[in-house]
């Protein structure tokens, strides 16, 4: 199997000492990103780490197919204790960081310790050094991305970098790169601010060399000539459809349509797009640079998921007060989803959906926890009884759209996921949209038949986390391909992607999660039936836990190919 090479890079930012360490075994079984990133944090992150004390570690990685110049290869993944969850997490981001990451050399880069002084950690093929900047105190993403590039010539695809709500604890604070681009869920953006790390950047000309087969000239070539709907209007195109069908979040989860969802819709986004946007070598390039002509507003986005948490969930109707709140979180360094159904579930209590300029001034107040935005910075699941609603979280992390009432499967996918409501973490919901017309749909009532292409599913996007390519691969990388890319057989992949999964489970299992918190707020035919299925598939325990021996058989949760 193809996998990232170069060493790990240690950094403890509170004794400000670097160790760079030889992890060749490691990568040889762990191939990167997301893989390498969990099984480093399995065994080097205390079980009982505080998510936000100086024993988390928080890792940086890439994967082998960052030495491709092929399309959905511009993403990189960061992994640590969730400070939203309290469980092992991994987030990934695109932009353009993966390719000067991969300058530097090193195939990982661990954060650990806590600094007593607001700093800026550099890391080049040269090593490492600290930069003192309390200046920076409060700086937005825009500012501090500006500093460094003035001070250091370099640009924001360099950089990781936190807003206030990093600073400030926000347990979903984001980590920003290329400006506009997230380290979203889970509030990793946290992590780095409780360690006093404003930013990271990453520089050099270092690399280990990773042959990566021709075929990645055929999948380029069939992204750039893709007419992909998109390519126009990225993930919002979405948003009508999912209307249609009933599985739209709406006025904080209290309906599944929006009357409104015509003002947010695919089409009002790509009225706004005013060039092209992508991710390094991406010639899919589906994101969406934005502008409003009458009030000079620019924004990348909204995707779909932010116009659900900020349009439909908070009672918005107008695709430039979305934007509006996108920008913020972006410049604040906030995950959009949570931090819109935060802000729904306060509008909820206050019977205020649809007053735009109440919801910008909390998006200001979470990411300087003043007022009511220091209870709404802790999430819905800490404060819904404050607030006097309901919980709309898994495992602590806030509903992303594609509604699991509607769409059953789903629904089980975000109970299983060991991240919370993720819907990418599985990514089932398009097997289930009544107009999908593939063998392998589904009908979106129960759970029939399902539970088997949930692991698979959780497994594939497991080994593309670890590659590292985008999910929105999905139609040109299949699993042939797949298996191409990196001399690997689909089962070897399975296994991999199911080692993941189990070792995340495990690690979150010593933190006392278990079969109780695999749970969603609504009922679900058959559910507690699907539950024991998935259980067994994955060689778990019927409460939900890894034996230790399903650590060790690499054969247990493999689902097979469907072809
Ligand atoms: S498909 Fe879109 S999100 Fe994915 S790498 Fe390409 S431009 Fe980035």
């Amino acid at each position: 199997m193809k996998h990232v090479r170069g060493p790990l890079c240690s950094v403890d930012v509170g004794e400000r000492t670097v160790e760079t360490e030889a992890i060749d075994d490691v990568l040889e079984s762990f191939l990167g990103g997301r893989a390498l990133g969990t099984k480093l944090a399995h065994d080097r992150v205390p079980f009982d780490a505080d998510p936000l004390g100086p024993e988390n570690r928080l890792y940086f990685a890439t994967g082998p197919l960052q030495h491709s110049t092929m399309s959905f290869t511009g993403r990189m993944s960061a992994t640590g204790v969730s400070p939203l969850t309290d469980g092992l997490l991994s987030s990934n981001a695109g932009g353009f960081l993966s390719r000067n990451f991969t300058g530097t050399g090193y195939s990982a880069v661990e954060i650990t310790g806590a600094s007593d002084e607001l700093v800026i950690v550099h890391v080049t093929d040269e090593g490492v050094e600290f930069e003192p900047v309390p200046d920076l105190e409060s700086a937005t993403v825009p500012e501090t991305c500006e500093y460094i590039a003035d001070e250091h010539g370099l640009e924001s695809e360099h950089t990781v970098v936190i807003g206030p709500g990093g600073e400030n604890q926000v347990r979903f604070a984001s980590i920003m790169t290329s400006e506009e681009r997230a380290f979203g869920r889970g509030g990793l953006g946290a992590v780095l601010g409780s360690k006093n790390v404003k930013a990271i950047t990453f520089d050099g000309d270092s690399t280990h060399e990773v042959e990566i087969p021709p075929l990645q000239m055929e999948i380029h070539g069939e992204a750039a000539q893709s007419d992909h709907i998109m390519k126009r209007q990225g993930t919002s195109s979405m948003t009508e459809y999912a209307n249609e069908v009933e599985a739209l979040p709406t006025r904080y989860f209290a309906e599944l349509s929006f009357e409104g969802a015509e003002g947010i819709s695919g089409d009002r986004v790509e009225e706004k797009k005013y060039e092209k946007g992508t991710c390094s070598a991406c010639a899919f390039a589906c994101k969406l640079p934005t502008r409003d002509e009458a009030s000079g507003l620019e924004t990348e986005g909204p995707e779909y998921e932010t116009v659900m948490a900020f349009g439909s969930n908070s009672g918005v109707d107008d695709i430039v007060d979305v934007m509006k709140s996108n920008k913020l979180c972006d410049e604040y360094g906030l995950d959009t989803i949570s931090a819109g159904d935060v802000v729904a579930a306060y509008l909820a209590s206050e019977d205020e959906f649809g007053n735009t300029d109440l919801i910008h001034d909390l998006v200001e107040k979470i990411a300087y926890r003043e007022g009511v935005g220091d209870t709404l910075a802790e999430g819905v699941d800490r404060v819904h009884d404050e607030l006097g609603v309901d919980n709309w979280t898994v495992k602590g992390m806030e509903f992303p759209a594609h509604d699991g009432r509607a769409l059953n499967g789903q629904g089980l996918a975000f109970a299983t996921s060991n991240r919370g409501a993720d819907h990418m973490y599985a990514e089932f919901y398009p097997y289930e949209y009544p107009l999908v017309d593939a063998d392998d749909a589904f009908d979106k009532n129960g759970l029939e038949g399902k539970p088997p292409k949930i692991i698979e599913l959780e497994n594939v996007n497991a080994i593309k986390d670890s590659a590292v390519l985008c999910k929105f691969s999905r139609d040109f990388v299949t699993p042939d391909r797949l298996e191409k890319l990196l001399d690997a057989d689909y089962e070897e992949l399975q296994e991999l992607g199911a080692m993941v999964v189990s070792l995340e489970r495990h690690f979150n299992n010593q933190r006392g999660f278990d079969r109780d918190d695999d749970a969603v707020p609504y009922e679900i035919p058959d559910f507690e039936d699907g539950l024991e299925e998935y259980y067994a598939e994955r060689g778990w325990n019927d409460d939900g836990t890894v034996p230790e021996a399903t650590l060790e058989d690499p054969d247990v949760g493999v689902t097979p190919a469907d072809d």
